[in-house]
């Protein structure tokens, strides 16, 4: 298999709903380090491809590797405890705790330190609990409750949540949504700096924030690949010119 370097390696994927092909024969690689956009107009396939990855959705055909584990088998919280992390648009924190809280509930249980009844903070997940809010921006909130914090910082907050789980591709949906320009700029740099050891998925609409945070972007068309490769080669992509301009 020559595909087994990849972080992620997704070949001939197909979902069908009533026949309607919503991703259609796709072929998708990500390597670790790397940063991938994926863009395309309303319809095109995006939610639906993240939503095979992480096994929302069932595939109709085709496979998607992850650190060569066989994903389309395996139920969603499997994948999530394979190392795969999805963050939707809205964030899902828990706005009566605090900033510190909702880090210290999403450390993983599984991995034997927290989830007893002789709960105890634990200088291992608190020491780790720093350094992602540190990442996060929200080393100074720690103690804020999260229901406070203002719309950027709780879309960081659910990021550090997820990351605190340590997972090897981290997918994101519009991660700027609403957010001011400040908030952008930040989270440009958040995201490159996530990147630096692991994969991360982002489905994005703001072409200039693409620009920023992008190694590679792939436009997704009808379920199918339009182009791939990085920023400049794809925007002078005539069949990507003629897909965005032509609508
Ligand atoms: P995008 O995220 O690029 O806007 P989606 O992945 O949400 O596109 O949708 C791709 C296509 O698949 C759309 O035509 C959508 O209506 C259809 N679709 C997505 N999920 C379902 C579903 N569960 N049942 C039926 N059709 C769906």
């Amino acid at each position: 298999d020559t595909n087994t370097n990849f972080t992620l390696a997704i070949e001939d994927l197909t979902v069908s709903f009533d026949g309607f092909k919503a991703v259609d024969a796709l072929n998708f690689y990500l390597d670790k380090n790397e940063l991938h956009v994926v863009i395309g107009p309303n319809g095109a396939g995006k939610t639906t491809v993240l939503d095979l990855i992480c096994g929302k959705t069932k595939s109709t055909e085709g496979s998607i590797k992850f650190l060569n584990k066989e994903l389309t088998k395996m139920a969603e919280h499997e994948i999530v405890r394979a190392g795969v992390g999805r963050k939707f648009q809205t964030p899902s924190i828990y706005e009566n705790l605090s900033v510190l809280e909702n880090l210290e509930i999403s450390y993983p249980y599984g991995r034997g330190v927290y989830g007893s009844l002789t709960f105890k903070r634990n200088k291992t997940v608190l020491d780790k609990i720093h350094e992602i809010a540190k990442q996060i921006m929200l080393d100074d909130a720690l103690d804020t409750e999260a229901g406070l914090l203002s719309h950027g910082q709780k879309q960081w907050l659910e990021i550090g949540m997820l990351l605190i789980q340590d997972p090897q591709l981290l997918m994101l949906d519009e991660p700027v949504a609403g957010m001011s320009v400040k908030e952008r700029e930040q989270t440009a740099e958040l995201l490159n700096k996530i990147s630096e050891g692991r994969s991360v998925l982002v489905i994005e609409h703001d072409m200039e924030f693409v620009e920023r945070i992008a190694d590679k972007v792939t436009v997704l068309h009808q379920g199918k690949i339009l182009a791939t490769g990085d920023m400049e080669t794809v925007q002078n992509d005539p069949k990507v010119i003629e897909v965005y301009l032509g609508h």
